[in-house]
C-alpha cells in the first residue's frame, strides 16, 4: 500500500496539502493506492491515524477516499446526506478530534447534491418529503440562501450546496470543543465541494 497509514503528527496544512495532490492524482488519473499486501493488512490492526476526517454526503458519486487517492486508515469519514451534522455525526467528529486527533476537519458538499435540492424544494415551492427525509430537509433549510429572482436554478442549488457546507463548518465550529481545538491551533476546519463534471475538490477559504 503506497503511504503509510500510520500518519504520525502532521500539521493542518501538511493534512489539506495531502488532500489536495491525492485529488489532483484522481483527477489526471495517476491514483497510488494499490493492492494490499497481507503485511499491510496486518499492520492495519496496530491501529489508526486517519490525517483528516471528512463529513461528506452520502452520494454514490462522491466517495472520500476516490476523490482523494487515500488507502485504509488515512481518511476518518462520515457521511449523511447532504453532510448534515447530526448529534451522532457530532460524537463521531468529537472522537477523531480527541481521540485519534486528526488535525484537518473537512465538510464536503457537491455540486448537484439532492438533499440540498430537496430542501430548496420544500422552502420555494412546498414540496412535501417523507417523514424522515423531513427530518434530514430540517437540518438544511436553515442554511438555505436568499436568491437573486433572476437566477437559475442550477445557480441557486450552486450557491445552497456552499452555504450548506459553511453553515456546517460553521456549526463545528460553534461545538465547544471545536472552538477550544481551533483557538489552540490543534485543528483547522474548512470547506470544500467537489464537482462531479470534473472531479475537482475546491476548498473555501479557510477558517482558523
Ligand atoms: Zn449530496
Amino acid at each position: 500500500m503506497e503511504g503509510n497509514f500510520n500518519q504520525t503528527n502532521l500539521s493542518a496544512e501538511q493534512a489539506l496539502q495531502r488532500l489536495v495532490a491525492g485529488n489532483e492524482r484522481f483527477r489526471n488519473g495517476t491514483t497510488r493506492v494499490s493492492k494490499l499486501t497481507r503485511a499491510d493488512l496486518t499492520s492495519l490492526t496496530e491501529g489508526q491515524r486517519p490525517f483528516a476526517t471528512i463529513l461528506g454526503c452520502s452520494d454514490s458519486r462522491v466517495v472520500p477516499e476516490l476523490i482523494f487517492d487515500a488507502g485504509l486508515g488515512e481518511l476518518f469519514v462520515v457521511r449523511v446526506a447532504g453532510n448534515v451534522l447530526s448529534p451522532e455525526g457530532a460524537g463521531s467528529l468529537q472522537y477523531a478530534g480527541s481521540h485519534l486527533n486528526t488535525p484537518l476537519f473537512v465538510v464536503l458538499g457537491h455540486e448537484g447534491c439532492g438533499a440540498v435540492s430537496a430542501a430548496l424544494a420544500t422552502r420555494d415551492q412546498g414540496a412535501e418529503q417523507r417523514s424522515r427525509i423531513q427530518v434530514l430537509v430540517n437540518s438544511i433549510l436553515p442554511s438555505l440562501p436568499e436568491f437573486d429572482p433572476q437566477s437559475s436554478l442550477e445557480t441557486r442549488l450552486s450557491k445552497a450546496v456552499e452555504s450548506n457546507v459553511r453553515w456546517t463548518v460553521q456549526k463545528i465550529l460553534d461545538l465547544p470543543e471545536g472552538r477550544m481545538r481551533v483557538a489552540e491551533g490543534r485543528m483547522k476546519i474548512v470547506g470544500a465541494i467537489y464537482d462531479i463534471a470534473t472531479g475537482l475538490v475546491r476548498f473555501l477559504d479557510q477558517q482558523r
